[in-house]
Parts: C-alpha cells; structure tokens; sequence
C-alpha cells in the first residue's frame, strides 16, 4: 500500500483526523516523561503523518513507548487525543506489518493477544509464559516477582477459561480488526 493510501486509512479511523488540527505547538514532546526514550516526540509523528510519510510514522518506536499517563492530552491547547492516537498507530503498524523490531513491546501486546484469544481472558502467569519463550531473560528477571505475588495469592498459574472465549478470539481475527478500527 502506498503512503497516501496509508495516510487516508489513518485519517478513516475514528481519531484520525483530528491531527489536522495540531498547530504543532510541541506541548505534548515537552509534557511526555518518555520523550527521551523515543525517536520522534508526538509533535514529530504527526508531523510525519500530515507530511504522508507513513513507513517511518507506522514503524516508529515512539507508540509503543507510550504509558497512557495523560500528560499531553492534559496540555494540548487543541484537546487532541494523543493515546487514541498511538493507539490507532499500533494497531497500523501491527495490521501492515511495519511493528519495529528493535522493540520487545509488541511482543508483549502478542503474548497478551494471544491469552486473550485462547482463553478469553487475561492470564499474567500465561503472558509472561508466552513473553519468556521470546525474551527468557526478562521472564528470569521478574520470577522474584512472580514468587512474592504466588506466595501472596496474587498470581494464578492456571488460566480460568470464560464460555464465550471463542467469539473473544474473534476479536483479533485480522479482518475484523480491519473493520473494527475502520
Ligand atoms: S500539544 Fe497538541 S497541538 Fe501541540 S503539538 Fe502536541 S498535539 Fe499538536
Ligand atoms: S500519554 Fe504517551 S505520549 Fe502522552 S505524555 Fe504520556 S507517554 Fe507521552
């Protein structure tokens, strides 16, 4: 897919739009606590998409460095919706193939999914599972960790299953995500 028809898929999902009313004021770079971290601030991504310059915008680190912690949305003299934004990018980049693979946060996001998608629930000793056959240093980092939360009943080893996990698994399928996020 060429950028402009990235651009107009961006611009099609339900907060895209609203970054051409950026007045690119860089309040948003200046609030973020992660700036340092990422390669673009937000005042930079979306410059990039206005520009149509989607590959380097979908392959960006910068979302995937996002907390949610409201600082920017918070100090926006335009109420734009910066974490729907990053938000509507991961999901760009997961649905076209551009996730960056300098970063182990979308293996994360895959190991969460694909609980989700066998069980129909969230299970942190099975995505940790899951993230520790990508990343099994981090996994025998955090095993201190997950001893303390076992010993204070705070972690299950077996996932509980809900009846209706086969329509949840649905939800990841690619074309309904594709229609989902339209
Ligand atoms: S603070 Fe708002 S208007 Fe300013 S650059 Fe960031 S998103 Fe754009
Ligand atoms: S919500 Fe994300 S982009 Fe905004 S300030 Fe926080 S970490 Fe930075």
């Amino acid at each position: 897919m060429d950028e402009k028809n990235l651009q107009n898929r961006f611009y099609d999902t339900p907060y895209g739009r609203k970054i051409l009313k950026c007045i690119q004021c860089g309040t948003c770079s200046a609030s973020c606590p992660l700036t340092g971290l990422m390669e673009h601030g937000p005042r930079e991504i979306f410059a990039l998409i206005r520009d149509g310059d989607m590959e380097p915008a979908l392959r960006s680190e910068t979302p995937w460095y996002c907390v949610s912690c409201y600082q920017c949305i918070a100090r926006c003299p335009q109420e734009i919706p910066v974490i729907d934004l990053m938000y509507c990018l991961k999901r760009m980049s997961i649905e076209y193939d551009l996730v960056p693979d300098s970063h182990k946060i979308p293996d994360l996001y895959r190991a969460f999914s694909q609980v989700v998608g066998h069980h129909g629930r969230i299970s942190e000793a099975m995505v940790m599972a899951h993230y520790g056959m990508l990343h099994p240093l981090d996994a025998l980092k955090n095993i201190s960790v997950a001893l303390e939360l076992l010993k204070r009943k705070r972690l299950e080893i077996l996932p509980q299953q809900i009846i209706g996990r086969r329509w949840v698994a649905q939800l990841s399928d690619r074309e309904k995500v594709r229609k989902y996020i339209k």
